[in-house]
């Protein structure tokens, strides 16, 4: 973490677990978790857990995204949900592109650009995903992988727009697996990133880019991983489930 220059963030991806009643819960907790923390932190759950959960957290210091939303503003699109809808409701960030959509849901590089552009447009901040499977790491190709996303994803999107986007560098070998990628590795892909988005809007606008690491953290690795200068926090999954646990990556972030 670089936390003079940038900010550090910790975003909880809860998935597809917790019914508004148990969300509201897991939140109630988390207020408390994490009332101290000197680093933001996010909570993204799923789309019927948003009132809910807003109002569990309604003046703390946590922050409520989406996992997802449509790049249409309105229409024929049966089960999706817009930009708009969230931002109506108050809703503060989304995540686009993870890597279950990309594998599960048809999501494509293209797709992650308009949904990105759409959020952007609707007042939405995004927390971006990128990352490589373990047969592209293992094919020495995970720095054009990451690049490419991070390029097409960026596609259209201002400089100005750029300082409401997060990048989360996840490779998917990592992702629900226990596997983590080490602080160096994490390290590596993030600084590349960084590289990246330099290349496309200059020195300060990369320096002020906060870049996620996420796979698999926890609250045994978090220390090691945030010590990287360039691994700014972390989008994470599982361990996000337990305040206990959420809250000790939350105070790793905070130091
Ligand atoms: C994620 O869902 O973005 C994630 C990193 O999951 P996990 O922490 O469970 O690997």
């Amino acid at each position: 973490m670089k936390k003079d220059v940038r900010k550090a963030v910790i975003a909880g991806n809860w998935k597809m677990n917790k019914t508004p009643s148990q969300a509201a819960e897991l939140a109630k907790e988390l207020r408390e978790t994490v009332a101290g923390a000197d680093c933001d932190v996010i909570v993204c759950v799923p789309f019927v857990d948003l009132q809910a959960v807003s109002e569990a957290v309604k003046g703390s210091n946590i922050h409520v995204g989406a996992q997802n939303c449509h790049f249409e503003k309105s229409g024929a699109f049966t089960g999706e949900i817009s930009a708009d809808m969230l931002a109506e409701m108050g809703v503060e960030y989304v995540i686009i592109g993870h890597s279950e959509r990309r594998t599960y849901f048809g999501e494509t590089d293209v797709t992650v650009n308009l949904r990105t552009k759409a959020a952007l447009a609707a007042g939405l901040k995004v927390i971006l995903c990128v990352g490589e499977y373990l047969e592209q790491r293992e094919q020495g190709i995970t720095a054009e992988i990451v690049s490419m996303q991070t390029k097409i994803a960026l596609a259209g999107i201002s400089a100005e727009e750029l300082k409401n986007v997060i990048i989360a560098y996840e490779p998917v070998w990592a992702i629900g697996t226990g596997k983590t990628a080490t602080s160096d590795q994490a390290e590596e892909v993030c600084a590349e990133i960084r590289a990246v988005v330099c290349g496309l809007y200059g020195e300060a606008a990369a320096e002020g880019l906060t870049i996620q690491y996420g796979g698999s953290m926890n609250a045994g690795n978090a220390d090691e991983l945030l010590s990287k200068v360039n691994v700014d926090g972390g989008l994470i999954g599982g361990a996000s489930l337990k305040a206990a646990d959420f809250g000790k990556i939350v105070a790793a972030a905070s130091k």
